[in-house]
């Protein structure tokens, strides 16, 4: 009874995070541009936090990258298969593809929203680790709702969109929290 509750408590707080305080939180960054990026870290931050909470392990669990992971000077194509990388590991796409193998897991590469969408409808998982960066993610978790997903987001040395990269260990901290 009383872990029902807590679920059902859970379940609340994060539909209230995605639907009412992140339109809120964006709305306010469209005046305080300066902190648009660190509301969308808290809004990630705390949804992830939830998610956790709500115990969820699954096997069909999806594994989604952003494009701008793979270097620019790769030309190999893997946004249809990403088992196309040759896994020469000048990007993270190589232990991203380790890491998803050992685990048994479908990785996929999105290149835009409706890519994502289409993934989601197509592959129908109960759970998603999902990198992108902050705006994207934020954006993509709260489209998604009530389908739990965990963000991890990219680091941009070069700037956005363009060889970014993520840690390979939040990564598997993510999946491992899906995992049973
Ligand atoms: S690991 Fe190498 S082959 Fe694979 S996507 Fe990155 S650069 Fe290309």
């Amino acid at each position: 009874m009383w872990v029902k509750l807590k679920i059902l408590w859970i379940r609340f707080l994060r539909a209230f995070t995605l639907k009412i305080l992140y339109p809120f939180l964006m709305l306010l960054g469209a005046f305080i541009k300066s902190k648009k990026e660190s509301f969308q870290d808290f809004i990630i931050n705390l949804n992830n936090k939830l998610v956790k909470k709500l115990g969820i392990k699954t096997s069909k669990l999806l594994i989604m990258l952003p494009h701008c992971l793979q270097i620019d000077k790769c030309d190999i194509r893997i946004t249809n298969d990403i088992n196309n990388c040759k896994r020469c590991g000048r990007c993270n796409v190589k232990d991203l593809i380790t890491v998803a193998e050992e685990c048994n897991l479908k990785l996929y590469v999105a290149t835009g929203g409706s890519i994502a969408r289409k993934l989601v409808k197509d592959i129908r998982p109960d759970a998603i680790v999902a990198v992108a960066c902050q705006r994207d993610l934020s954006s993509g978790i709260a489209d998604s709702h009530p389908l739990p997903v965990i963000g991890v987001h990219n680091e941009r040395p070069f700037g956005p969109c363009y060889n970014t990269k993520v840690s390979v260990e939040k990564v598997q901290e993510a999946i491992r929290a899906f995992i049973q």
